[in-house]
């Protein structure tokens, strides 16, 4: 990527080829007029006494030969090369060897001889000019191997244009993008705003500056972003926090610099920052590895977006898989403060990216992608557009004519085995478990006086410790909460779990989250909100979480005794046992909801609000409109 400048890599050519010629030129200047003469020749013409003029250096002897009656004392090529210019006399030149009788011998034969130093500026330049041609030649050849890592950046501080990745026409659209239909809509209001903003300007509303995808691999991120710019028509200027990392300090900070700056004359536009984890890790964790680098780009990142007004028409996106591991100030307001998260497609989802990307195929009439989708579950967008080219390719290797169902199937066997080392696809009987768990959630949600409704319920895995989950609304966050609402959280967080004890009997690990969160809440409502009746009001801060954190004292809060705390132990066993028993009694009741619920989540994966309250007002009505149609 960062290659050498063809300017400078004609210099540096030009210098070489100026340098041989120089030295050509000069060694002919010399050869032409100096004879060079064998040692044991000279010592013969000087005996002779035919030689004048001598001029000694370290290394060489020259002087003029006077070429009378020396036809005799010469080899036959020696003297045809001397005398054919018709002139009596002759330069030569000849390498001094070691003889130490050479003085004695000029003295006897009383030729006038000068001795010289070696340093003719010639001589001098030369020996400059080859050991540094030498060096810039491998230095430049280094610099070309590494490539676009390393040294190579050197040249190029501060000019990094090229790798800002600027696309003045995305083709991505909406329409190339299939399956989280929310997503899309939470970014329809940034594409409206890119295409006029002066319609927002006017009003005075702030634009979010920064907006975070987040997503497993695969789910669309890059895609998605790249749609937004597409729809709103605008350059899309695209990094990846990845090539930060392996830059020298300084360049990385640089080159944000530029990509800001380029933004701004590009505006209205999108800066896309992929992979921002790879950049934003929280600071100073990662211990003995330089990061002063990353570090110093992070704080470059932070410095420009705080210092930029997003009602230039500038927006920034980033994408990242790992949200968990960004440091918080990129989380702040007034930088990535907009989230957009991406889940897995569901069923419909799927079957809407699989045909998506099956459209450009010839399909055979058995294929049915309904039944590839219902398959596939937990895949995402990638995958999916990985199995729909398998089967392509599956087929052409069988010279089929169309792509047929059993080249999909090949697919999906295919991509199954390389995922179930990646311990990601559930088994049915899993599948099973984690839709009654599920479904008890929310049926002690519906159920429960104050809890908050149910908006949507999944058995897709999201993220990496969860098998299923449970939406409900709202999300905010509540500052102040009666017992009985913290007792009805409680009912729900234990609900999963209930349900699984009902239909199965016994209880599995997937409920080990909850029982954690469940725990916590009631250790608070006893210790810290006084709401148990055998404590009373009191905090009770002993083993406060913040201890276990190194640099806080033990005993940040009251101490208590020993009879405490086995009151405390008592109180939190009798709340989660008291909530665990009202959870039975409930599910008992809706037995029927839960079943419905269960299977219609086994059946289509997701069942959002309205689908939820139609099984929850059916009740004995007959069977809920969606197992009447079904999908083998
Ligand atoms: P991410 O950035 O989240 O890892 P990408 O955007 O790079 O995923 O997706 C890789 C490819 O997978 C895309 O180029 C596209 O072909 C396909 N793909 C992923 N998600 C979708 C989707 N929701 N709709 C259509 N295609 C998708
Ligand atoms: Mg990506
Ligand atoms: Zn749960």
């Amino acid at each position: 990527m960062n290659k050498i400048d063809p300017k400078q890599k004609f210099s540096l050519w030009y210098l070489i080829g100026v340098a041989i010629i120089v030295l050509a030129l000069q060694y002919w200047a010399r050869t032409s007029t100096f004879e060079t003469l064998a040692y044991s020749d000279f010592k013969t013409l000087l005996q002779a006494g035919k030689l004048s003029n001598l001029t000694l250096k370290d290394t060489t002897i020259s002087g003029t030969i006077d070429l009378h009656d020396t036809q005799a004392l010469l080899p036959a090529d020696t003297w045809k090369s001397l005398t054919r210019n018709n002139q009596l006399t002759h330069d030569f030149i000849t390498v001094r060897v070691e003889d130490p009788d050479l003085i004695n011998q000029l003295q006897t034969t009383r030729v006038r001889y000068t001795g010289i130093m070696d340093s003719h500026w010639f001589t001098t330049l030369l020996s400059w000019v080859i050991p540094t041609l030498a060096f810039v030649a491998i230095w430049s050849l280094a610099v070309r191997r590494m490539g676009s890592s390393g040294i190579g950046n050197l040249m190029s501080v501060g000019k990094s244009k090229a790798k800002v990745f600027v696309q003045k026409d995305v083709a991505v659209r909406f329409s190339d993008v299939e399956g989280i239909d929310e997503a899309k809509q939470e970014l329809m209001e940034v594409i409206e705003f890119l295409r006029t903003p002066e319609h927002f300007q006017k009003l005075g509303g702030r634009i979010p500056k920064g907006i975070l995808i987040v997503g497993a691999p695969g789910t669309g991120k890059t895609l998605l972003a790249r749609a937004v710019a597409g729809e709103a028509q605008v350059p899309f200027l695209s990094i990846s926090g990845s090539e930060f990392v392996e830059m020298f300090v300084g360049v990385g900070a640089a080159r944000v610099r530029d990509l800001f700056n380029q933004a701004v004359q590009l505006a209205p536009c999108i800066i896309f920052i992929d992979e921002l984890d790879a950049l934003g890790k929280v600071r100073g964790i990662s211990g003995l590895t330089g990061n002063d680098e990353r570090e110093q780009t992070l704080n470059q990142l932070l410095v420009e977006m705080d210092g930029f007004d997003s009602n230039r028409g500038v927006i920034i996106m980033a994408a990242t898989n790992r949200p968990e591991i960004l440091d918080p100030a990129l989380l702040r307001p007034g930088r990535f403060d907009r989230h957009v998260a991406i889940d897995r497609p569901d069923l419909k989802g799927r079957e809407r990216i699989l045909s998506l990307h099956a459209k450009r195929l010839i399909l055979a009439a058995d294929v049915r992608l309904d039944i590839v989708a219902a398959k596939t579950a937990g895949y995402a967008g990638a995958e999916l557009a990985n199995i729909v080219n398998e089967a392509a390719l599956h087929a052409a290797r069988e010279n089929k004519q169309a792509v047929e169902m059993s080249d999909f199937e090949v697919a999906i066997d295919r991509a199954i085995s390389g995922l179930e080392k990646k311990n990601r696809v559930m088994t049915a009987k899993e599948k099973e478990t984690v839709a009654y768990h599920e479904a008890g959630h929310t049926l002690i949600a519906e159920f429960s006086k104050t809890a908050d409704r149910v908006a949507k319920v999944t058995i897709i895995p999201r993220g990496i410790g969860s098998l299923g989950f449970t939406q409900q609304l709202p999300t905010e966050d509540r500052y102040l909460l009666k017992r009985s609402e913290l007792l009805d959280r409680l009912d729900v967080l234990l609900g999963g779990r209930g349900a699984e004890l009902m239909k199965f009997g016994e209880p599995s690990t997937g409920a080990q989250n909850d029982l954690q969160r469940a725990t916590d809440l009631v250790w608070h409502m006893v210790t810290q909100y006084g709401m148990s009746e055998t404590l009373g009001p009191a905090t009770l801060d002993k083993h406060h979480k913040l201890a276990s954190i190194p640099g806080y004292s033990e005993t940040t809060g009251n101490e208590y005794s020993e009879l405490t705390a086995q009151s405390i132990d008592a109180e939190i066993h009798k709340l989660l046992q008291c909530s665990e028993d009202r959870v039975r009694t409930l599910l008992t009741i809706h037995q029927q909801e839960l079943d419905l619920l269960a299977q219609l989540l086994l059946k289509q994966e997701t069942v959002d609000r309205e689908e939820l309250s139609k099984i929850l007002a059916m009740k004995k009505d007959g069977l809920h409109p969606a197992f009447q149609t079904s999908i083998t």
